[in-house]
């Protein structure tokens, strides 16, 4: 079975108006069409730019997802956002049980995997987010949370083609602050053989492994040729189109 292709996703955040999302699609648009990446792109911009950037990277080898989706595909829930309706603006993927979610807004895995089942149903790609916070790694329990997250957060019958997993270490989020080599080696070895085991040597080897948490152009390179690392989910240095760019065009 080859490695997955890598994916290279940039997670905005709640960042982003109309001008200066659509120049930074637009740029990353033309990086992706002149430059034939060796992974496949993703931007996931707020709800609000979702339509506006799917239309600028239309035709582009650039992807679109949103940042989290609704359990339920309609319904009295205000504020939330359904999964067909990221589909329907254009949306090929969405990130869920980001640790910012699961911190801020208390999600369970129980609940992520409910999303993930909604945004199968819908078409759309999970980024399923799971990672251990600074004590539990200290503690030695790493390997245990993310064991557990994996478990409950990741769908029964999940396949290569519509689960992707983001391992987001919490304490390297937006800080600044990244794991050993070996470290990001044996968490993606650890939770590789966790999908195969539960999904077989087929779809579990197929399913993508991202890294997260401080990946920025000075460093994507080490980090994304650590073995089992199948690309980057990106935050702060997905805002601005020449890193995020520069650290595509450190994929091996
Ligand atoms: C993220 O929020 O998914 C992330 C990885 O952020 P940053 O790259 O800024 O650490």
């Amino acid at each position: 079975m080859p490695a997955p292709r890598p994916l290279i996703a940039g997670n905005w955040k709640m960042n982003g108006r109309t001008e200066d999302g659509a120049k930074l699609a637009g740029a990353v648009r033309a990086w992706a069409q002149a430059n034939n990446p060796r992974c496949d792109l993703l931007l996931c911009p707020p709800f609000t730019l979702v339509q506006a950037v799917a239309h600028i990277v239309l035709g582009a080898p650039v992807a679109v997802g949103g940042q989290d989706c609704h359990a339920e595909a309609a319904g009295a829930y205000t504020g939330d956002i359904a999964a067909p309706m990221l589909r329907d603006a254009g949306a090929s993927h969405v990130i869920l049980g980001h640790s910012e979610r699961r911190q801020y807004h208390k999600e369970t895995d129980a609940e992520v995997a409910a999303k993930a089942l909604a945004a199968r149903a819908a078409g759309l790609t999970a980024i399923i987010c799971v990672g251990e916070t600074e004590a539990e790694r200290v503690e030695g329990r790493a390997e245990a949370v993310v064991g557990a997250q994996l478990a409950g957060s990741v769908p029964d019958g999940a396949t290569a083609a519509d689960l992707v997993v983001a391992y987001e270490p919490v304490w390297a989020i937006g800080t600044g602050r990244t794991p050993t080599e070996a470290d990001v080696a044996a968490m993606h070895a650890f939770i590789r053989a966790r999908l195969v085991e539960r999904f077989g040597p087929g779809e579990g080897a197929g399913m993508r492994l991202l890294y997260g948490g401080s990946v920025k152009a000075t460093n994507a390179q080490t980090l994304l040729a650590v073995p089992e690392v199948n690309g980057a989910l990106v935050g702060g240095a997905s805002l601005k189109a020449e890193e995020f760019c520069a650290i595509a065009a450190a994929v091996p």
